[in-house]
């Protein structure tokens, strides 16, 4: 990273400021005046100093919500209330979701403002494994776990489902594994063999489970450990 950029970041002044800090010989890095904007930075381990005191990039943010029913996932809504209204910091709207859950789906999302990060969790090219716990109206017949790793073809598509797959708990209750997020696709699955989803409840991305401590409509940052496992 330039310095420049370092400093219009860290200090939130624009890139032109930043150039004039450094035309005053007010910046050291790693103790040493240094007055070209175009030098290049490691930001984890150099260390930049203006007026004595160490600056330091803003610490990205990474979330988990436990999402309740009634919240959509999006920033605007003319009839319901959206996950950002359960945020009360003032640059929440810098959030974005990784991953989006139905207005009726309960349980785990993630939030973040690093771009390349919320790419690793949704890009369909990762095939990331998104785990949830499902209700159903009626019992689920066995015989169709292996459709349901097989691939099933939905209404109004033309390519059957990426294998999907379910561990049962009980007659009308089971876990679903799947790989890919179409619209209303679990929802759809189980329609598409005649049964019906009364409850979703999403457990775990990749390798990030909801935390059972967390109540619905709470949050929490993420963990450098799971961090980690998207970047
Ligand atoms: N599948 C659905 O049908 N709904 C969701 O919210 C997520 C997956």
């Amino acid at each position: 990273m330039r310095l420049d950029q370092f400093l219009s970041k860290a200090l939130h002044i624009s890139r032109k400021d930043a150039q004039l800090l450094l035309k005053k010989n007010k910046i050291l890095v790693n103790k040493k005046k240094i007055n070209k904007p175009a030098t290049k930075l490691n930001p984890i381990s150099d260390i930049v100093e203006f007026e004595t005191r160490e600056v330091k990039l803003p610490e990205t943010k990474y979330f988990m919500l436990n999402k309740p029913v009634g919240y959509v996932c999006s920033s605007e809504d003319s009839s319901n209330k959206t996950v950002y209204d359960l945020f009360s910091q003032i640059d929440k709207y810098d959030l974005k979701i990784a991953g989006r859950l139905d207005v009726d789906t309960t349980g785990l999302v993630l939030m973040t403002e690093n771009g390349k990060w919320l790419h690793n969790v949704i890009s369909p090219n990762k095939k990331c494994a998104k785990k949830y716990l499902v209700g159903l109206e009626y019992s689920f017949d066995m015989k169709y776990v292996r459709e349901f790793e097989m691939g099933l073809l939905l209404k109004n598509e033309i390519k059957k489902t990426k294998p999907a797959h379910i561990e049962v708990l009980s007659e009308k209750k089971l876990y679903i594994t799947i790989h890919e997020g179409k619209y209303h696709q679990i929802k759809r699955m189980f329609a598409s063999i005649g049964n019906k989803v009364n409850s979703l409840k999403r457990i775990q991305i990749g390798n990030i489970k909801l935390d059972e401590n967390l109540n619905l409509g709470e949050y929490r940052r993420l963990t450098d450990l799971e961090i980690a496992s998207f970047l």
